[in-house]
């Protein structure tokens, strides 16, 4: 079942968007050379405890970060560690979830670090080009499947490869709530748009396969070749009028 929020849960929603959006925010400033990933998770964490939320990440079917920290290849769900250093020319993908009053906030962005090669300043392009297309299409009356086909078209078109096995995901209450949104057409128009959606839509582009795998850690999921991987994520609010 997808859970239609009310005026007052979009107005929590809202604030739990906010204080997540914040944190990405502040995090970007210390992405450099030198700095680990341990260290921005700890900044996160503090950020958002400061807010009067709570790191919606920690402790998710035992993830031990208050972030999620993915380096080049890596597409999703990357621990934040002490030894991963950061390095002029990587790419760096933060996810951040804030749970506020109950609801939970949920964004995601890839980040240059330093100086990168002009193949990965277009995969960030297009990773967040496809999230734009995607959103633009989430709107009342609509299906969810304009949204996966939006993120399909916009990539594919440049070149780029779609991951299959990670999706997008209704939120609220819940950080995973109906519908699972795919970002790829999957041959039915899936549920209507309706106005109290709110919807975490999360391109994860590749720049060559689309496959991936799970490394030994059993969280961190990284590209089949070894190629570059970027994600960026927003919640959305389907209203009667623009997404929001
Ligand atoms: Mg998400």
């Amino acid at each position: 079942m997808i859970v239609l929020k009310s005026e007052n849960e979009l107005a929590i929603m809202r604030a739990a968007g906010k204080i997540a959006a914040e944190t990405l925010q502040a995090l970007r400033e210390h992405v450099k050379p030198g700095v680990s990933t341990a260290e921005l998770d700890q900044l996160a964490c503090e950020f958002i405890t400061k807010r009067n939320a709570v790191p919606a990440f920690k402790g998710y079917h035992g993830f031990p970060g208050s972030i999620c920290a993915s380096i080049n290849d890596e597409v999703v769900h990357g621990i934040p560690s002490k030894k991963r250093v950061l390095k002029n020319g990587d790419i760096l993908s933060v996810d951040v979830g804030a749970v506020y009053k109950g609801f939970v906030g949920d964004t995601a962005a890839t980040i240059p670090v330093g100086e990168i090669s002009s193949d990965a300043q277009k995969l960030l392009q297009v990773t967040e080009g496809a999230l734009a297309a995607a959103i633009a299409q989430t709107r009342m009356g609509n299906f969810l499947e304009d949204i996966s086909g939006a993120v399909q078209d916009y990539a594919e078109s440049r070149g780029f490869s779609v991951v299959r096995e990670y999706v997008g995901h209704g939120v609220g209450r819940s950080m995973h709530e109906e519908p699972q949104i795919p970002n790829y057409r999957q041959g039915k128009r899936g549920p209507k748009l309706k106005p109290g959606m709110t919807l975490a839509i999360e391109p994860m582009i590749n720049e060559g396969v689309w496959e991936t795998r799970t490394l030994g850690d059993k969280w961190t999921v990284v590209t089949k070749d070894g190629k570059l991987s970027a994600h960026f994520e927003h919640t959305v609010a389907v209203t009667e009028n623009e997404p929001e």
